[in-house]
């Protein structure tokens, strides 16, 4: 028995999807960019639609609560991990079809690759998805953006499942998009597969473009260190960074996580951090930014887990 799960339903799980693609008691640091994060009950990782009603369909009969990771690079999980089953859909679905200027990406797919193939076709709309280290499906339900540029601007179809099953797909306008937000967030539902619209361009440009935005990400933000990228949303008027500034909390620290000197908008794992550890400073931040400004700064990155 791996917490909530049974002995008999990692049994089922294995039998369905093979004993590689069932992992008991999981550390999530494994599955989070932040490096971080107690252990699943189980990591399952389907491939295909099919799989993964019928892992859906077990989860229901069993009553095991599920959680959906992409490439989990917006997440914090807690030190004491997640009950129930995460399925992974990172390294799944990793559809990639084009037709004309439109384009058909797995929800497993991570952003870098598409944007990448997109590039090698002169398809011009996704320069900006380059450096956003995520999967396609978890893009999408964030709205990630970078650069003027965001899902919401290229997206035109999004399939997905119910947690009981069904299939069924939202247009554009039934996306809800906002800032860093859509319909599908929280909701019981796995993105599967999207199709984005995108425009020919020349091939030259769109490269020199995202090579450029590559340089200023390096220049800015800490990429060698672990993290979840930015922590807090962009509140209305200001810049999180610069409230952090002007708040003195950049370069604080509790334990391992440290507010990072080169960006202050994000936290990172200096080695060793804790969830707790993160989210204590996390809270420093937020107290010392209100004092300071009056900004209530709110959370961007996804926390989860037994707490
Ligand atoms: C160095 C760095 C730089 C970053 N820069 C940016 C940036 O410029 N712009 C930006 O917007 N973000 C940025 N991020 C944050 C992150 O990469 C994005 O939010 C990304 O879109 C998350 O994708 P993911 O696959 O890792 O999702 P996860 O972190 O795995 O999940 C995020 C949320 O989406 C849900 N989810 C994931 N996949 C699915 C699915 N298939 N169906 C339903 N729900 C799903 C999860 O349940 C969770 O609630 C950055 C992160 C890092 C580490």
């Amino acid at each position: 028995m791996a917490g909530l799960i049974k002995e008999e339903v990692l049994n089922e799980l294995r039998s369905l999807l093979g004993p590689d693609r069932v992992l008991e008691n999981e550390p999530m640091a494994r599955h989070t960019s932040f490096h971080l994060g107690g252990p699943a009950d189980a990591v399952v990782l389907p491939h295909g639609l099919d799989e993964l009603r019928q892992v859906l369909s077990l989860a229901s009969r069993r009553q095991v609560p599920v959680f959906v990771l992409g490439k989990g690079t917006n997440l914090i999980v807690r030190d004491k991990g997640i009950r129930g089953l995460v399925i992974k859909m990172a390294g799944g679905f990793d559809e990639l079809r084009f037709q004309g200027p439109s384009v058909w990406a797995g929800a497993g797919l991570s952003l870098a690759e598409l944007s990448t193939a997109c590039a090698e076709r002169a398809l011009s709309g996704l320069e900006f998805a380059q450096g956003i280290p995520g999967t396609v499906g978890g893009a999408v339900v964030m709205n990630a953006g970078a650069y003027d540029g965001e899902m919401a601007k290229v997206v035109r179809t999004v399939e997905f499942v119910w947690y009981d099953g069904r299939v069924e797909t939202y247009g554009r306008q039934a996306m809800e998009f906002g800032y860093r937000v859509s319909a599908l967030q929280d909701r019981p539902v796995i993105v599967t597969r999207i199709e984005m619209g995108l425009r020919q361009g020349d091939r030259k440009t769109i490269i020199a473009l995202m090579a450029d935005l590559a340089e200023r990400r390096r220049q800015r933000q800490p990429l060698d260190i672990p993290s979840a990228g930015s922590v807090f949303r962009r509140p209305p008027g200001h810049f999180a960074g610069t409230l952090i500034q002007d708040a003195g909390m950049q370069g604080a620290r509790v334990g391992g996580a440290t507010v990072s000197l080169k960006h202050a908008g994000f936290i990172v794992n200096e080695g060793g951090a804790t969830a707790s550890d993160v989210l204590a400073l996390i809270e420093l931040v937020q107290e010392k930014v209100k004092e300071r400004s009056g900004v209530e700064l709110q959370a961007e990155v996804k926390v989860v887990g037994e707490k």
